[in-house]
């Protein structure tokens, strides 16, 4: 498996962003089922993007659909 430097709490420079945003995504599946979360666990997130292009100018932000984690500009955030 391959392991990263992310850690299992956000930390980062977006850190304290990815705990907002991750507010802002109302109804994920964290209760989907068990070959999504192996997917998540391997890092094959569900990717989704928010339009909060006007929220959070100039920063990518996604949210995993399966999962808690938020991704921004490429680094991504357990929230
Ligand atoms: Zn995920």
């Amino acid at each position: 498996m391959v392991t990263s430097t992310q850690s299992s709490f956000p930390e980062g420079p977006d850190a304290n962003l990815a705990i907002r945003v991750a507010k802002l995504w109302p109804h994920r599946k964290h209760e989907s089922n068990w070959l999504k979360g192996l997917f998540c666990a391997l890092g094959g997130h569900r990717w989704r993007s928010l339009n909060l292009a006007e929220l959070v100018p100039g920063k990518k932000i996604q949210h995993c659909f399966w999962c808690s984690k938020v991704r921004i500009d490429g680094i991504i955030y357990r929230v």
